[in-house]
């Protein structure tokens, strides 16, 4: 007797339905995306007890034919693509045309429908697959759609969806998800009676990230715009000082789908290394424009994960795209005052007893010592070089192999060595308060990075054989040099640029300044040779990329020759790195690689620069003249790779003179 036999049509369709629909939620998306695919500016999506019992879906979209209704249901039944050709190029949401079909074969759905050139509509019914209503009604234009008690016939499913308020949950954050893809679409989530969710609809992608996330995120993202080989890049990318404690805020999209994908994520932190917080991570809001070639979306039936033809170009994209935006528009932080606490002119002013009975008295100096003579106002005139203490410039320098040796084993080498360079006096340039007139760099748009401009790119010009022409825009300085005006409690520079008061933070900027020049110089580092080789087993994987990138490894102080596959010998490793065993930043080198990512060096190398730069930087307390810090600033001030310290801690605040005015009550 034959045992294979053909499964029958409902069993098939449940099978099927299983890959489509698992859980409320996977039936709101595919009815979203049908109602974006209809053209619909305005969509409305109910839930109640978190889908299980109830969904609706309504838009104000295309509506269908009542001789369409039936067909619509059928697997594989759609409008959106007929020749194999059309799989190449789609632009739609939907294509499959299996989802009206899933869902029908998994619980009871009705729907109205009217076309706009229509005078009535259809109501149309379908329950575990099997029509249940078919008859002309009146309704508004476009289509509702409800969904009620998904899996009452597959009991089995009905078992593993989570609870109401996960499933709940997990419907809002898509409703928000979609919401963001779609600017131009007003959408609105209820939940058990409850609008959770109303978004403008006006096209602006800035008012759905208000709407979804709140004030406070939305003014913590800069802007991105840029296009890379024909990828367009936009969207919004957090601050640094304001980044999240896990990925949840990453959102992608990709030709306005919503998608998941390691590439991007890992290009987005990858351009933000090194100026976040330990165990922070970047949030977005990003879309990529690409062509519809470029990009498979036929991979996952729900489409949430794509391949990209070339990842790498992916990688590459989101990375300079997000690295200009941190450029271009990550200022300095402004320190926030908090007026609310200021005493009010009434209290201040008023020589009534305040309300405890207390009257406002200035409190006396406890001891009556002489005051040191305080300088007339008249004494600070912009010829005055008495503002600069010393009439030297001192360079901080470059740290050599032996220093970054010592300063490993954790000597304090940074201080004793420095270097004082003393410049002719014609050389320093008159400062003073009033000091304005610093020459301003011509006006430069776009520059191919010049050597000396504020911004170099290290690591994409020392991988790449030829750096990519124009990848970073930048945009120079306008503002005044800063002036250093003193220092506070031997931690914090006080300096003076133009109308702003300027705080910086000795350590964590002198820490940045040692870190980058480290890094600078590893681009290229010689290898100290083992007297033994040591043999490192790697993945097959692993060890296809690292021998394709033999060359790029030497260049970071590795000298490796493969073994027997899937082995290789190191022969040398970067001094840097000591006796530590090369075995995990080799795995992680490769990781890297594999990554596409544009600077492999690996975490590890980082962390061990940190502890060198940490160690050999100037610390707070440490005595420091004025000549020294105003070095330091000027180093630190025009330059856009030092903005936090290594661990992502802020080098620089500032504030406004306006702002002091305000404090004391100069203006109002
Ligand atoms: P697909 O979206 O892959 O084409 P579906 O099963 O989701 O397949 O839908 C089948 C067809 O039903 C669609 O191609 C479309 O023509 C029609 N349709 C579904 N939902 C709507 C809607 N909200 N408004 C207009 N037409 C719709
Ligand atoms: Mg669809």
């Amino acid at each position: 007797m034959s045992e294979i036999k053909v499964l029958s049509k409902e069993v098939s369709e449940l099978i099927a339905a299983g890959e489509v629909i698992d859980r409320p939620c996977s039936v709101i998306k595919e009815l979203v995306e049908n109602s974006i695919d209809a053209g619909a500016s305005v969509i409305t999506v109910e839930i109640k007890n978190g889908g299980r019992t109830y969904i609706r879906v309504t838009d104000n979209g295309k509506g269908m034919a009542f001789e369409d209704m039936p067909v619509a249901f059928v697997r594989h039944a759609t409008s959106k693509i007929s020749r194999k050709q059309d799989l190449d190029s789609i632009m739609t949401l939907g294509f499959r045309g299996e989802a009206l079909a899933s869902i029908c074969a998994v619980a009871r759905v009705d729907v109205l429908t009217k076309r706009l050139e229509d005078d009535l509509g259809t109501h149309y019914a379908i329950e575990a697959a099997e029509q249940t209503a078919y008859e002309e009604s009146g309704c508004p234009d476009g289509t509702t759609f409800i969904v009620r008690d998904i899996f009452f016939n597959v009991p089995a499913r009905l078992k593993f969806l989570k609870k109401d308020v996960t499933e709940a949950n997990a419907a809002a954050d898509l409703v928000s998800k979609l919401s963001l893809s779609h600017p131009e679409i007003s959408f609105k989530f209820i939940r058990d009676n409850r609008t959770e969710l109303l978004t403008a609809g006006d096209g602006k992608l800035f008012s759905a990230v208000y709407a979804v996330f709140g004030r406070e995120f939305a003014e913590s993202m800069l802007e991105v715009d840029h296009t890379y080989q024909g990828m367009h890049i936009t969207g919004f990318t957090v601050k640094p000082l304001c980044a999240k404690p896990n990925r949840r805020f990453q959102n992608f999209f990709v030709n306005h789908r919503y998608i998941r994908s390691r590439a991007m994520s890992s290009a987005l932190e990858e351009a933000y290394r090194n100026q976040i917080m330990v165990g922070k991570f970047p949030a977005c809001v990003l879309f990529a424009d690409i062509s519809a070639g470029a990009v498979d979306v036929n991979v996952h039936p729900t489409k949430t994960e794509v391949r990209f033809s070339n990842e790498k170009l992916m990688h590459e994209a989101v990375f300079f795209a997000v690295k200009n935006a941190l450029l271009k528009f990550d200022a300095p932080n402004r320190m926030k005052l908090d007026s609310t606490r200021n005493f009010s002119e009434r209290q201040l002013y008023s020589v009534a007893p305040a309300d405890n009975g207390e009257q406002l008295r200035f409190s006396q100096p406890p001891t009556q010592k002489p005051l040191t003579p305080v300088r007339q106002p008249s004494e600070f005139k912009s010829s005055d070089k008495t503002a600069v203490p010393e009439p030297v410039s001192v360079g901080f320098k470059k740290l050599d192999t032996e220093q970054i040796e010592r300063a490993r084993n954790g000597e304090d080498v940074f201080l004793s060595d420095l270097e004082k360079v003393v410049v002719p006096e014609q050389d320093t340039k008159p400062v003073s308060f009033e000091d304005k007139t610093e020459p301003e760099p011509p006006a430069v748009q776009q520059s191919t990075l010049p050597e000396d401009s504020g911004y170099k790119f290290i690591s994409a010009q020392s991988f790449e054989k030829k750096p990519e022409p124009v990848t970073i825009e930048y945009a120079p300085k306008e503002s005044p040099r800063p002036i250093v005006v003193g220092e506070l409690f031997k931690t914090f520079v006080v300096a003076q640029c133009g109308d702003e008061m300027i705080l910086m933070d000795k350590h964590a900027a002198h820490e940045r300044y040692i870190f980058e020049q480290i890094k600078e110089d590893a681009n290229n580092l010689q290898p100290q040779i083992l007297l033994d080789p040591i043999t490192v087993l790697l993945s097959y994987a692993e060890y296809d990329v690292i021998c394709e990138n033999l060359e790029k490894i030497a260049k970071l102080g590795f000298e490796v020759e493969p073994d027997t596959a899937p082995t290789v010998a190191v022969k040398g490793v970067p001094i840097i790195l000591g006796d530590n065993d090369p075995t995990e930043v080799l795995c992680e080198l490769a990781k890297n690689l594999m990554d596409n990512k544009l600077n492999p060096q690996s975490e590890v190398f980082d962390d061990l620069y940190h502890s060198v730069a940490c160690k050999a930087a100037i610390k707070a307390n440490d005595s420091n003249s004025l000549a020294e810090l105003q070095t330091l600033l000027d180093d630190v001030y025009e330059n856009d790779d030092i903005r936090y310290c290594p661990h992502g801690r802020p080098v620089l605040i500032k504030l406004s003179k306006r702002e002091i005015e305000k404090q004391f009550r100069r203006i109002v």
